[in-house]
């Protein structure tokens, strides 16, 4: 185990990346693909291998010790076609304009998989909120809000959640945009604690969908899920939530790790325990013993893996020794495309990401609608919803990847990208 600070380390039991892996490249090409397989000409992948607007903002924040320190932030909007665009902030010391540019790409896969009327949007700021302090945190919030407000607002742009934000840092962006409107908009951002407008089940959201994906990837391989034994990489909001979800279905939970390392046991990890020892950042192997490296945590054997981190962890480097069925992504980007063929080839069923971990942009997307409304939904109309959207999906993905004879990933990408295409031919851009 490495004996560098934890704080030092990658987020949410992330392993280190194939260092040529560059996620932007990767999802370049991927789109470019996916729409040469759709016959759309090049013209089309011109608009859609960038975001249409990136903004690049300098925050300046009073630390708690007196002194001014200056972050930087992103906000990337992919594609304007359908409807404002949409995604997260991330807080992350490894943030960079590449990766957000990627992650607004699939953001708008997600969507357009998802028939939300949105495109894809992803905000981050590098920064690491794991030491700084909750007052500190705020500041930021609140300063990345002012520095991007005018690209953003509930008919332009509608932030959420991501790596290292909450609800909270979501309640003091909307609370900021409030006062720079001279206006209560809940619709401005997404994933807000409940008495602030947001929506029952936004925070199990992505975990439950990526539950439902990995049934329905089950299925098709006639399995059940009471028989499977799977491991979880990332114990954050997603990865903990779906390890709580599969605990409380009975299913055999045999691996968890965090940003320290990995926990294994063949005949199942007590979830509820780890759960209860975690801290916010989803921290909780410094308190046991045989804690596994990240990267032997991944060649663990089980039936389902979930990486629930960071990209890049499945590489070219351990695909091979991967001994699973079926991936199911919960994290963005955690597979490359390298390991991806890998993967194929040894006959693994892989969910990708921008299916499996959708439900969380489905969630918000009900939360923006509730919030338009003014009329809230309770927590079963709003999962049944959710869960009717993913298990359609999914099949539509599997039967899109038969009928091309494409891998799970080129169908999903085809069929998220097919709405932003039509989109801009028929608003006269192409
Ligand atoms: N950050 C989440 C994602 O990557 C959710 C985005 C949203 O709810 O808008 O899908």
């Amino acid at each position: 185990m490495s004996t560098e600070p934890v704080s030092k380390r990658l987020a949410a039991g992330a392993s280190m990346p194939a260092p040529s892996d560059n996620v932007l490249t990767n999802t370049q090409n991927a789109v470019h693909e996916a729409l040469q397989r759709l016959g759309y000409d090049d013209t089309v992948y011109e608009l859609l291998k960038e975001p249409v607007r990136v903004l690049t903002v300098r925050i300046p924040v009073r630390m708690d010790n007196g002194e001014t320190q200056v972050f930087t932030g992103y906000r990337a909007q992919h594609n304007d076609s359908i409807g404002p665009t949409k995604g997260g902030i991330r807080f992350h010391p490894n943030v960079t304009l590449d990766e957000v540019k990627a992650l607004s790409i699939w953001m708008s896969i997600k969507c357009g998989i998802f028939n939300l009327p949105y495109g894809g949007a992803k905000g981050g700021i590098i920064c690491d909120p794991r030491e700084m302090s909750i007052v500190e945190q705020e500041r930021l919030a609140r300063g990345y809000v002012r520095a991007v407000s005018q690209i953003v607002g509930p008919a332009k742009d509608i932030p959420a959640p991501d790596v290292y934000t909450n609800p909270q840092i979501m309640a003091w962006m909307y609370d900021e945009y409030s006062r720079i409107r001279e206006l209560d908009s809940p619709n401005f951002i997404t994933g807000k604690p409940l008495v602030l407008g947001g929506s029952q089940g936004r925070e199990k959201a992505t975990a439950l969908g990526v539950v439902i994906a990995m049934r329905e990837a089950a299925a098709k391989l006639g399995k059940n899920m009471q028989d499977l034994s799977v491991n979880i990489q990332g114990f954050g909001n997603v990865g903990s939530n779906v390890a709580l979800i599969l605990h409380e279905m009975g299913v055999r939970v045999t691996g968890i790790s965090d940003a320290g390392g990995g926990l294994y046991n063949e005949k199942g990890l007590n979830i509820a325990e780890l759960i209860d020892q975690k801290d916010s950042f989803g921290m909780v192997t410094p308190a046991y013993q045989n804690v596994l490296s990240n990267e032997d945590f991944l060649l663990q054997p089980c039936d389902v893996l979930i990486p629930a981190a960071l990209e890049n962890q499945i590489h070219s480097g351990n695909a091979d020794q991967i001994k699973t069925s079926i991936i199911v992504e919960a994290a963005n980007g955690p597979t490359t495309p390298k390991a991806d063929e890998i993967l194929m080839h040894k006959g693994v069923l892989l969910i990708p990401d921008v299916l499996a971990n959708a439900g969380g942009v489905t969630v918000s997307y009900f939360e923006w609608v509730q919030n338009n409304q003014g009329w809230y939904w309770t927590e079963e109309e709003v999962n049944q919803r959710m869960e009717d959207l993913m298990v359609k999906s999914v099949h539509n993905i599997l039967q899109t990847a038969e009928r091309y004879r494409v891998s799970t990933r080129l169908a999903a990408y085809m069929v998220g990208m097919r709405p932003y295409a039509e989109a801009m031919r028929w608003r006269g851009w192409m």
